[in-house]
């Protein structure tokens, strides 16, 4: 068939930064919360383990605690592990704050505007061929395809709708990847 594509470029949502937490202040009426650099509360109460993450309201500065591990044998967490928490290691912090339960069990949501980024490769579209588009995610960033392909092809929302065909539904908010192909101009 004359419609398959010939050119297949890669897009990456990357975040640039950690997200900020959509968490109410105890103190205050703001709903907004920092990591900042990022650190870790480690409690050893005898065999069991308390880790915390710490974060800020980016109003007032009131330090919250979001539970990350409560009464765990000590035992039950890796080594290195342990030592990341007492390092305030960085990665660990990223992953942590990233991770849905962790989000589910202190009532917390992502708040990922301008802490990412599409990265989309320098190439000229030829207009008489479909191009396809894999959308890969470093990051769960939550983004909706319709928006993020307007943005990255410079297309009206019109276009979007005329000139592409998803995978996935394109008006339903996703952070995994999908691929969509840019149609020809007739
Ligand atoms: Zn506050």
């Amino acid at each position: 068939m004359s419609s398959q594509p010939h050119t297949v470029l890669p897009w990456v949502v990357r975040r640039t930064r950690l997200p900020l937490l959509s968490l109410r202040c105890v103190d205050c009426p703001s709903e907004s919360a920092t990591t900042g650099a990022g650190r870790f509360r480690v409690n050893a109460n005898g065999k069991l383990l308390h880790v915390w993450l710490l974060v800020r309201c980016v109003s007032c500065d009131r330090t919250s605690k979001l539970a990350v591990h409560e009464r765990v044998p000590v035992r039950a967490i890796d080594p290195a592990t342990l030592d990341g928490y007492h390092d305030n290691d960085q990665e660990l912090v990223a992953s942590r704050l990233l991770d849905p339960l962790i989000a589910r069990r202190n009532r917390f949501s992502l708040d990922w505007t301008g802490a990412w980024e599409l990265h989309t490769p320098q190439a000229r579209l030829d207009e008489r061929w479909p191009v396809r588009v894999e959308v890969g995610f470093d990051d769960p960033v939550p983004v909706r395809p319709e928006r993020l392909i307007a943005q990255g092809l410079g297309f009206s929302r019109n276009e979007v709708l005329r000139r592409i065909k998803c995978d996935v539904p394109p008006r339903r908010t996703r952070s995994a990847g999908f691929t969509f192909t840019v149609m020809a101009v007739d």
